[in-house]
C-alpha cells in the first residue's frame, strides 16, 4: 500500500544522481528544491489518484449482516475500505452501492473527500435516509482510509494525533435476573473493564418480564411479535441497578439503555430513582419523534444521558447539543456521515463540553470499530466506546480488528485505519435477508417504538 509512485521514484532518482541521498531528505527539502511543474506541491509529489472501481461486500460471520465498501484506485494495489453497515436492510445498501456507486465515482478524485461526501449526499436530489447515508458514508471512510495509507501514518495522525493511549470501552451484561446480571458484570470487572452496561433480557426486558399479553390471546399481530411489559420493566431497572452495585460496589460505572422504549413522564420518574445508582449515562431515554420532551426530562433529574442513535443528519445535534440536553452524543458513524460528518459532531461538542459515545454493537463492522477508534484517539471529548470484542470468524474475515485489553481499545498502528477484508473468507458467510424482529408491542397489542 505504501507503494512510492513512478513520480517520486523519478524524484528519487534525480536526487540520488544530485547526490541528496533519501526519499527522508527529499520530503525535507522541499523548500530549496521546487517539484515539477506538473505535479502540485499540495500533493508533496504523489500523482493524481482516481477512483478506478466501487464495490460492496457482504458478510455475516457472527449474527449481523455487514456491509464492507472497497474503493480501489488507479494506483497498483491502493484500495480503501469503509464500513456501510445497515445490518436491517442490508441487500438494499448493496443494492445502492454496486447499482449507483460506480456510476458516479469511477474516474473522479479520490483526493476530495468532502467533495465527494457533498456530491454524493445532493446527488439523489432526495437524501438523508439510512440506505443511502450507509453507502455515503462507507464510500468516503474508504476515502478517508485511503488518504492515510497514501500519507503512510494511521488515520487517527490525520485527525489530528492522539489525545490519549488508549479507548475507554464498555461490556454489554445481561442476565434474565439481576443476580445473574451482577455476575456477569463482577467478570467483565476481573477482566478489566471500568465500564459495563446492564440490560436484563432484551431491551425493554423482553423475554424476562410480563406474562403472555392479550394481544397474542386475541392473535392480534403475529405469533413472532415481541412483547414488552412496561409497568414490570420500569419496576425492574432500579431493582437491577441496585442490586449490581451491592454486589459490584462502586468503582464500576454502570450504563443502561432505555432504547426509546418509555413515556418522557415515566423516564422522569424512573430517572430520579436511578440517581442515588449514580449511572454513567442512561443511553436513549425517548425516541427522536420526543425531542421536544428533553428539556423538560434534562430539568427534572441529574442523570447523565446518551441521546441519538436513530439520527440521520449532523443538524440534528446542532440544537441538543447547544442547549446541553444531553451529555453523550450516540450516533451510529457509518449512518450520520461518517468520519466525514461524525468528527463536526464531535468538534461541535468540544465546545458545550458534550462527549462522544458512537454506537458500535454487532451491526458494526471491525472496519467500523476501527473508524469510531481513531475518532475516539483524536477527539478530547471522548467519552467511551461501547463493545469492540471479535470473534474467531470475525478475526478470519478482517485482519488488524482493533483489540481490548484491561478494558481498553488498542488500534494497529498500520497505514489507514488498519483493519483489511479477505474476500474468500467472507464470502463464506453470505448476508441475508434477516432483519431482525423490530416489532414490539405493548400488552392491548400497539406497537412501541424499538
Ligand atoms: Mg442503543
Amino acid at each position: 500500500m505504501n507503494k512510492v509512485n513512478n513520480s517520486m521514484t523519478g524524484r528519487r532518482d534525480l536526487l540520488k544522481m544530485l547526490g541528496l541521498g533519501s526519499v527522508g531528505i527529499v520530503t525535507a527539502s522541499w523548500g530549496s528544491i521546487e517539484p515539477p511543474a506538473s505535479i502540485p506541491n499540495s500533493t508533496n509529489g504523489l500523482s493524481p489518484l482516481k477512483i478506478k472501481n466501487v464495490k460492496a461486500i457482504g458478510t455475516a460471520p457472527g449474527y449481523s449482516n455487514l456491509i464492507i465498501i472497497k474503493v480501489e484506485t488507479t494506483e497498483p494495489g491502493l484500495y480503501g475500505l469503509g464500513c456501510a453497515t445497515y445490518t436491517q436492510r442490508a441487500l438494499a445498501v448493496v443494492s445502492a452501492i454496486n447499482n449507483y456507486l460506480p456510476e458516479f465515482c469511477i474516474g473522479r478524485d479520490a483526493e476530495n473527500v468532502e467533495d465527494m461526501w457533498r456530491a454524493l449526499y445532493t446527488s439523489s436530489y432526495w437524501r438523508n435516509g439510512p440506505v443511502l447515508n450507509n453507502a455515503l458514508s462507507g464510500l468516503t471512510d474508504a476515502l478517508w482510509d485511503i488518504k492515510a495509507k497514501r500519507a503512510n501514518m494511521p488515520l487517527y495522525q490525520l485527525l489530528g494525533g492522539k489525545t490519549r493511549f488508549a479507548i475507554d470501552c464498555y461490556a454489554h451484561a445481561s442476565g434474565r435476573s439481576p443476580e445473574q446480571l451482577a455476575e456477569r458484570t463482577q467478570q467483565f470487572m476481573e477482566e478489566g473493564y471500568r465500564h459495563v452496561r446492564i440490560q436484563q433480557g432484551g431491551y425493554g426486558g423482553v423475554g424476562t418480564l410480563g406474562s403472555n399479553p392479550d394481544f397474542k390471546d386475541a392473535e392480534f399481530g403475529m405469533a413472532k411479535d415481541g412483547f414488552m411489559d412496561q409497568r414490570a420493566y420500569l419496576k425492574s431497572v432500579p431493582i437491577m441497578f441496585e442490586t449490581v452495585r451491592k454486589k459490584c460496589g462502586e468503582d464500576v460505572e454502570l450504563l443502561h439503555d432505555i432504547h426509546e422504549r418509555c413515556q418522557p413522564m415515566d423516564v422522569i420518574n424512573l430517572c430520579r430513582q436511578l440517581e442515588q445508582y449514580r449511572p454513567f449515562f442512561i443511553e436513549d431515554p425517548v425516541s427522536p419523534e420526543n425531542m421536544y420532551w428533553f428539556k423538560q426530562i434534562r430539568e427534572s433529574t441529574t442523570v447523565p444521558f446518551s441521546m441519538g442513535e436513530l439520527f440521520n443528519n449532523v443538524n440534528e445535534f446542532l440544537e441538543p447539543i447547544a442547549n446541553h440536553l444531553f451529555d453523550y452524543i450516540r450516533c451510529h458513524v457509518s449512518q450520520i456521515g461518517g468520519i466525514t460528518q461524525a468528527r463536526k459532531i464531535a468538534h461541535l461538542g468540544e465546545w458545550f463540553n458534550v462527549k462522544t459515545a458512537w454506537h458500535g454493537p454487532g451491526d458494526c463492522s471491525p472496519i467500523g470499530h476501527a473508524a469510531n477508534a481513531h475518532l475516539e484517539l483524536a477527539s478530547w471529548n471522548f467519552g467511551i466506546h461501547e463493545g469492540g470484542r471479535f470473534s474467531e470468524k470475525e478475526r478470519e474475515v478482517f485482519s488488524g480488528c482493533p483489540t481490548i485489553k484491561n478494558g481498553y481499545m488498542h488500534v494497529n498502528e498500520a497505514p489507514g485505519h488498519g483493519v483489511d477484508i479477505n474476500e474468500e473468507e467472507a464470502a463464506k458467510y453470505p448476508i441475508s435477508n434477516r432483519a431482525g424482529n423490530w416489532t414490539v408491542r405493548n400488552r392491548d397489542g400497539m406497537i412501541i417504538t424499538p
